[in-house]
């Protein structure tokens, strides 16, 4: 188990009502931190705070970051995790499928950090932590917009990176591979068995297996890591 980096720890998880998101959050509570999870529906793991956000709304969030710091504390740690899919190849694209993918999580991500920084800068001490994909540097065909997505997180945490690293604070990426998740369900089963064969580890991943790394990544053990990208993906994305 990965220590917490501060005594007085507390991390805010987007989509911690289910999925990977939720896996998270139930691991940040195992090492001790007090989390908060947003949430559009349905509620966070047992001892988590949950918040409802939208990420599409800035209002909601600043609610949300607002009610947070007042119930928990200053946040120290963010993992930006809520993410939406809308695969269609590029002709059948529609601006708006483009444009609400990249703004839930590319936008997503920018709006949660920037309502949660101030306290870090306070603090001297942040981990931001970015949930991409390996769609984001291997591209994957169907996805545009979000490859697309998902390939923006890398710029805007080296930016974060350049930008406070000199304040305590770093910005990395995890990019996750196929994972056990509602969004992996969608596939049909052939379509699960044909990528299976392409990742080296020869299955999906699971969402736990995603949260060991970001709960390290949150950890003092990680304090000299910034703007890295880890794929956690069976080896399916190698040469990242
Ligand atoms: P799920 O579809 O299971 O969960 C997505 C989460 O994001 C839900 O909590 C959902 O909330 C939340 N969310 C979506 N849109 C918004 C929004 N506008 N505002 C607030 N919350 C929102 O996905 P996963 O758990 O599989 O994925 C989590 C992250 O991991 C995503 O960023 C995804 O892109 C990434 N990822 C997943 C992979 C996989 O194989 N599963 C692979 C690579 C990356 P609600 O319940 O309200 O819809």
């Amino acid at each position: 188990m990965n220590a917490p980096a501060t005594p007085d720890h507390v991390a805010l998880v987007t989509g911690g009502n289910r999925g990977i998101g939720r896996a998270i959050a139930e691991r940040l509570v195992r090492d001790g931190y007090r989390v908060a999870v947003t949430a559009r529906s349905g509620e966070g793991p047992e001892g988590t705070l949950t918040v409802r956000a939208d990420v599409n709304d800035g209002a909601s969030l600043d609610a949300a970051v607002a009610q947070i710091e007042a119930e928990l504390g200053p946040v120290t740690t963010i993992v930006a995790n809520a993410g939406v899919t809308k695969d269609t190849l590029l002709m059948r694209m529609s601006d708006d499928d483009f444009t609400s993918v990249v703004d839930t999580n590319l936008g997503g991500a920018f709006r949660t950090v920037k309502r949660a920084i101030r306290s870090m800068l306070r603090a001297k001490h942040g981990r931001i932590i970015l949930i991409s994909s390996v769609s984001g540097l291997f591209g994957v065909a169907g996805q545009a917009n979000y490859s697309a997505s998902k390939a923006g997180l890398v710029g805007f945490a080296r930016a974060i990176t350049r930008e406070l690293g000199g304040r305590g604070i770093t910005a990395n990426v995890v990019a996750p591979g196929f994972i056990e998740s509602d969004m992996t369900a969608q596939l049909d089963e052939k379509t699960q068995k044909t990528y299976q064969t392409q990742i080296p580890a020869g299955r999906f991943g699971s969402a736990d297996e995603i949260a060991g790394v970001v709960s390290w990544l949150a950890s003092d053990d990680a304090s000299y890591i910034s703007g890295a990208v880890i794929p956690v993906d069976g080896g399916l994305g190698m040469g990242h």
